[in-house]
């Protein structure tokens, strides 16, 4: 079996540079599981129809946030408006399965996001978990 590249772990910690959260062409998709829309609804106070309503749109059976040709609505300046309720797939960058190759962590990854080697060690345990969650990718 081939070594994962992050099997020595990999530094990250979010620059809040706001980058991942604005509309970036096939990258616009925010995607909202059903926890994610329980936990949004609570944090905005509202009864989760209403959360649909606003803010969610429905393409290929999967929910996302509306609007995925534009930033996302919940991005305050570089910050997220919503940090402790972002959907999981927000908390879950960039260990997505998608990313996990030599080829896409350079070419999607590294030349994106200033928070790759960053802060702490996240180790391979850690993020073969998050991996495991298999988030969809925010492509269209
Ligand atoms: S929910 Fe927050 S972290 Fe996720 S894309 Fe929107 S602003 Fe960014």
């Amino acid at each position: 079996m081939t070594k994962r590249f992050w099997a020595e772990g990999i530094r990250f910690e979010c620059q809040g540079s706001g980058h991942c959260c604005t509309s970036r062409g096939e990258y616009g998709y925010v995607y909202l599981t059903r926890q994610d829309r329980r936990r949004l609804a609570e944090h905005l106070d509202i009864p989760a129809p209403e959360l649909m309503e606003k803010h969610c749109a429905v393409t290929d059976g999967h929910v996302h946030f509306k609007n995925p040709d534009k930033d996302c609505a919940f991005l305050e300046g570089k910050r997220c408006g919503i940090y402790e309720a972002r959907p999981t797939q927000c908390r879950t960058w960039p260990f997505w399965p998608e990313n996990m190759t030599p080829k896409a962590w350079t070419e999607e990854v590294v030349a994106s996001c200033a928070g790759v080697g960053k802060g702490r060690v996240w180790s391979a345990k850690e993020i073969d978990e998050l991996v495991q969650l298999g988030y969809r990718s925010t492509k269209k």
